[in-house]
């Protein structure tokens, strides 16, 4: 027969007992951390303890009393060590907690419960029982047993190790929500301690009633008003959940002493050692290097910096300084986001731009100036800023023969020399024979691989062909010292607009030499029209009659040259006329000056030449113009001409008069009978 009596005693643990069961249920529903289920177990084992605690007391028969006793050691020596690797775990110090020592924690207890359990046989634990006399609600009171103080020196092992954990926590915590937690878990520690100090030393007035879990029960009571005001372990971790862990910017919160105190999940990825223990580290050890960060800390001002670990990842780094009220107390948060990607897009952009500012440049001067070399540099002088190189240059083709017209960057004196002076068969140029077959542009990457490439200053290669009307008249040729230099065909684009621009600034500059000869270039005799003649033989008359120097001029006109063109066309006439050109270039001297008068007149002036000389120059260049063949007239198939002499005098005051003289004579050698010279 089993009598019950609920003392009040036995209520307060069974309450307590409750309590605690609640508490645990509570945690287990927020099963979404370690915490949680640590605390949870404890607090059930806090429970089963109570419990039976409770119903040792309330029931009166001795031996299940004792069979209570034993059940209530097996919830303490279990909600014990839960209890420490709660401590262990909630403050970050999961690095502590291996399977080996979680099994050494439970050695003691399970040899304990063992011992308790079979105490009948040895005695160990309890070595007898007794009900004082003064004993309030028949409380049982166990003798000491041999191995009685090894359970207890355990638990008061066990709570001391977290009583110095907590107290060393509270101490370094810098964020003061945090402490607070630190705080109240630590103060959790004193009263089940407390409570045993006094029911292990029998004190007469506790009337041998063990309040040991009614200080649990006050410890479960703290950490319930932690949970409700600090909102430990339920709002927090659901917070940290919500807002910490979900962003994508890493968050790192650093103590004064740049302790590594909580991270986000997004900024494990900024870790060293992602899967290992980063609480309690320091940041230097624990974080990857971001150059600049640890200066921005140290100069105690909320900062934004930007750093690059690695070329390729840049990182925004922002910090906030966490200030208390004290100053000394204070922690960052540190907020990183990765904005690599924004910064290749602004690289992408600014090149994009400075692509189309060189090309506005190069599209200026091509149109604004017709020094070709000058357009040439400023189009290699662009490239520079657009892509990289070492050198650039242009080559143009003559003749099937390449030659660098132009050159920028930096070269060696003796590879400045070899440029300067270099010529070479295109089609024999690897690089460049393809580009004129497929009038495109191309890159070698490293050098190395082809066999073509000898100068071991040019690692990486891309070049263009440069084209007026389809036909590749040069190339634009980019040289850089390091391989993989050029590997894309967006900058083999690039390169090639700026060839287009080349191409047009050469046919500008060429058009603009051509239309510049024909001012004073007569086209089909490639000699002085008159125009050019008459404006160089005014500059010599002047000099002439200055330094008092003789002047001669011949006047010469073909003989029945219209006959050439009836008989034959005038293409036979034009070829006449050009060989005409082509004999006066070569008769004459330097000095002389000859030009096409019109039609088929012709006319040469002869500086420093008097008369005679003047006239028996006129004589030979008649044999001259006789070596010149012409389709047949009146039975002569070579050239005849009528020739007039003329030369400065001490009257002569105009190169007009000269003119004329020498025209006058030249009609006098018409009128006596063609081919033959004439003196005024
Ligand atoms: P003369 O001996 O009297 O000089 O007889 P000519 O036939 O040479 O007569 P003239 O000098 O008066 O005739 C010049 C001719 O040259 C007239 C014109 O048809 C021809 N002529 C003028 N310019 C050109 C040209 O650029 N090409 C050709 N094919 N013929 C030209
Ligand atoms: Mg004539």
């Amino acid at each position: 027969m089993i009598i019950w009596d609920f003392n009040p005693y036995a209520l307060a643990l069974l309450a307590t007992g409750i309590f605690s069961l609640i508490l645990s249920v509570l945690l287990f529903f927020r099963w979404n951390s370690r915490d949680c289920v640590l605390l949870a177990f404890a607090l059930l084992f806090t429970a089963e303890w109570n419990f039976f605690v409770g119903f040792e007391s309330a029931v009166q028969n001795t031996e299940i009393k004792i069979l209570f006793a034993k059940f209530s050691y097996f919830g303490v020596f279990n909600c014990l060590p839960l209890f420490l690797l709660f401590v262990l775990n909630y403050f970050g110090l999961r690095r502590l907690i291996t399977y080996p020592r979680v099994a050494l924690l439970w050695v003691i207890p399970i040899i304990v419960i063992i011992l308790v359990a079979t105490n009948e046989n040895h005695n160990l634990i309890w070595s007898g029982y007794v009900t004082p006399p003064d004993s309030i609600f028949s409380t049982l009171v166990y003798h000491c047993g041999p191995l009685y103080w090894l359970g207890v020196g355990y638990i008061y092992f066990l709570i001391s190790v977290m009583g110095v954990l907590l107290f060393l926590k509270y101490k370094r915590t810098q964020i003061s929500t945090f402490k607070k937690q630190a705080l109240i878990i630590l103060l959790g520690v004193f009263p089940p301690l407390l409570a045993n100090i006094l029911y292990v030393f029998r004190i007469p007035a506790l009337k041998y009633l063990d309040a040991t879990p009614i200080g649990f029960f006050l410890t479960g009571l703290l950490l319930f008003i932690g949970l409700t005001k600090f909102r430990l372990l339920e709002i927090a971790p659901v917070a940290r959940g919500m807002l910490f862990d979900d962003l994508t910017d890493g968050l790192i919160v650093i103590d004064m002493n740049h302790y590594l105190a909580d991270i986000n999940q997004s900024a494990k990825k900024y870790l060293k050692y992602p899967g290992e223990e980063w609480s309690g580290i320091p940041l230097s050890e624990g974080l990857i290097d971001i150059p600049g960060l640890e200066e921005a800390i140290n100069n105690d001002v909320d900062f934004l910096i930007e750093s690059t670990p690695d070329p390729d990842v840049t990182l925004q780094v922002e910090g906030k300084n966490i200030s208390q009220s004290k100053v000394d107390q204070s922690g960052w948060l540190l907020a990183i986001r990765n904005i690599s990607e924004r910064k290749i897009q602004e690289k992408a952009e600014v090149e994009r731009r400075e692509f189309a500012e060189a090309l506005r440049d190069v599209s200026i001067a091509v149109n604004s100036t017709l020094d070709l070399d000058e357009v040439l540099n400023r189009i290699l002088a662009s490239l520079f800023n657009v892509l990289p190189c070492n050198m650039a240059n242009i080559v143009l083709i003559e003749d099937g023969i390449g030659r660098v017209k132009c050159f920028h960057g930096y070269l060696s004196p003796k590879e400045v020399d070899w440029i300067k002076s270099a010529s070479f068969n295109v089609q024999e140029v690897p690089n460049m024979k393809m580009m004129i077959e497929t009038g495109k542009p191309m890159f070698i990457t490293d050098t190395r691989l082809v066999d073509f490439f000898s100068n071991p200053n040019v690692l990486s290669y891309m070049g263009s062909p440069i084209k007026v009307k389809d036909e590749v008249i040069g190339f634009l040729n980019l040289d850089s010292n390091k391989p993989n230099t050029y590997s894309s065909m967006e900058e083999c684009e690039r390169l090639q607009t700026f060839a287009d621009l080349a191409g047009i600034a050469i046919e500008n500059a060429r058009l603009y030499e051509k239309m510049k000869e024909s001012a004073i270039i007569d086209e089909l005799t490639g000699i002085n029209n008159r125009r050019n003649l008459l404006t160089i033989a005014e500059k010599e008359f002047e000099r002439a009659l200055r330094y008092q120097t003789p002047l001669s001029i011949i006047m010469l006109d073909i003989d029945n040259f219209k006959d050439i063109n009836d008989t034959h066309g005038h293409i036979a006439g034009d070829i006449v006329l050009s060989r005409v050109g082509k004999t006066l270039s070569d008769f004459i001297r330097v000095m002389d000056i000859a030009g096409r008068y019109g039609g088929d007149e012709f006319c040469i002036v002869l500086p420093e030449t008097n008369l005679k000389d003047a006239d028996s120059a006129a004589h030979r260049l008649l044999e001259e113009f006789h070596k010149i063949e012409v389709p047949s007239i009146n039975s002569t198939n070579y050239l005849q001409a009528s020739m007039g002499v003329s030369t400065k005098d001490e009257t002569t005051t105009s190169l007009e008069e000269l003119l004329i003289r020498a025209d006058d004579a030249m009609y006098k050698a018409k009128k006596n009978g063609r081919n033959q010279v004439a003196s005024a």
